[in-house]
């Protein structure tokens, strides 16, 4: 046996150098050392500036949320584990058993659940509003309502919300405007110059991109209401992994290119497919055909985005025959990926729903929703024809 020198685990050599990275380095590490109780006080005081425990801080986060920060046109905004985890932050952070939380009715799932579930179990009261008229949202108000939830465009039909008749509104009665601006990104409107008062994002979405980070965002105008948020997060402990951190970030340095192409892509293919026999319909906000086109013109310029849907003829037999035809196009429930996903909302994210529930809404068995990527419009074109194809057989 050979006695190799120990060297203590805490004490590893970290080598010199002159220059910088120019990537940003991964920072792991779970707990930072000062050099004495002294220099503790002061960090805590905030006379200096330090990390101590990664759950309340740390530095690939904070990159990561001044990048979002400088999209949204904010400060002091909060990175989160998930895109849940910022809505969960934003509630805990600022509401209080007895108030009331008004929604829009075509929320992201898990939203929706948080809603009807969660926050009544705390004492929190909630209901459900059509958003894309601020006189309903005007009759759905109470007088303990403290904050109206939306996203700028709804999950899976892409109506768009009256943002400015609710912002008006919330002004008005003092109530919290909440935006999730995850389908829309700030590339296509940025909600605090509308009125917003909270902007929240799924950064695991479009923003970083490549389907392998699950990280979300929360942001106030108000800096009081961002330390309630902060401190509700690192309370509950929906802090976000320095890893996910570090891959968003990279992922957001080419989110305007890959954004960019897939809006481009996806009004291309929108008008493809409704062109091909046996598609029932097209979604797609930039369209004329949309029941919202005037209000997306007036909101996102000419932003449509990269999510469209469509419903084919012949139901569920034609959904299968479709998916099966496109091997090319992961039929994933995600959105905001490089590639292109396809979902079926009545067997995934929609499928808690009675069937009239989901026809109220529109979503019938042959309904689909795709979230472009940064493929080229041909590939998926051809792609998506031979699923309308087989589905016209099925
Ligand atoms: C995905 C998504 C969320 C939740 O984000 P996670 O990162 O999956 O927790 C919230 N809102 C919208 C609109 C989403 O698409």
């Amino acid at each position: 046996m050979t006695d190799t020198p120990y060297v203590p685990a805490r004490r590893r050599p970290w080598p010199d150098s002159a220059s910088r990275p120019v990537a940003t380095p991964l920072q792991p590490s779970v707990v930072y050392a000062t050099s004495d109780p002294d220099a503790l006080d002061a960090q805590y005081e905030g006379q200096t500036r330090g990390y101590s425990y990664a759950r309340e801080g740390h530095p690939n986060a904070d990159v990561l949320a001044q990048m979002l920060d400088r999209m949204e046109g904010a400060s002091g905004g909060i990175v989160t584990g998930s895109g849940m985890a910022a809505v969960g932050a934003a509630v805990l952070g600022v509401l209080k058993a007895g108030d009331h939380v008004l929604g829009a009715d075509q929320l992201y799932g898990r939203s929706l659940r948080m809603l009807a579930e969660d926050l009544p179990r705390m004492g929190i009261a909630t209901s459900l509003v059509d958003p894309t008229d601020a006189g309903r949202v005007a009759a759905a108000l109470r007088p303990e309502t403290r904050m109206i939830l939306l996203e700028t465009v709804s999950n899976p039909t892409l109506r768009v919300a009256d943002l400015a008749g609710i912002a008006a509104l919330a002004r008005d009665r003092g109530i919290l405007l909440a935006v999730d601006n995850t389908f829309t990104t700030p590339r296509a409107i940025r909600p605090f110059e509308h009125g917003a008062d909270i902007v929240i994002h799924s950064v695991t979405k479009l923003l970083a991109g490549h389907a392998d980070a699950t990280l979300g965002y929360t942001v106030a105008r108000d800096p009081a209401l961002n330390d309630a948020m902060r401190v509700a997060a690192t309370t509950w402990g929906v802090t976000p992994s320095p890893f996910d951190c570090w891959l968003a970030e990279r992922g957001m340095l080419s989110f305007d290119l890959r954004y960019d192409r897939a809006e481009e892509t996806a009004a291309r293919l929108a008008d493809h497919l409704a062109g091909l026999p046996g598609v029932a319909r097209v979604l797609y906000p930039g369209r004329a055909d949309h029941p919202d086109h005037a209000r997306a013109c007036a909101l996102f310029g000419a932003r449509f985005g990269n999510m469209l849907s469509f419903e084919l003829e012949g139901g569920r037999a034609a959904a299968n025959a479709f998916t099966r035809a496109c091997p090319g196009i992961a039929f994933a429930p995600t959105l905001g990926d490089v590639a292109t996903t396809l979902s079926h909302p009545p067997s995934s994210s929609h499928r808690a729903l009675s069937a009239e529930a989901r026809a109220a809404l529109g979503i019938g068995e042959g309904f689909f929703r795709v979230s472009v990527g940064v493929e080229p419009f041909e590939v998926l074109a051809e792609e998506m024809t031979r699923g309308v194809i087989a589905a016209r057989v099925a």
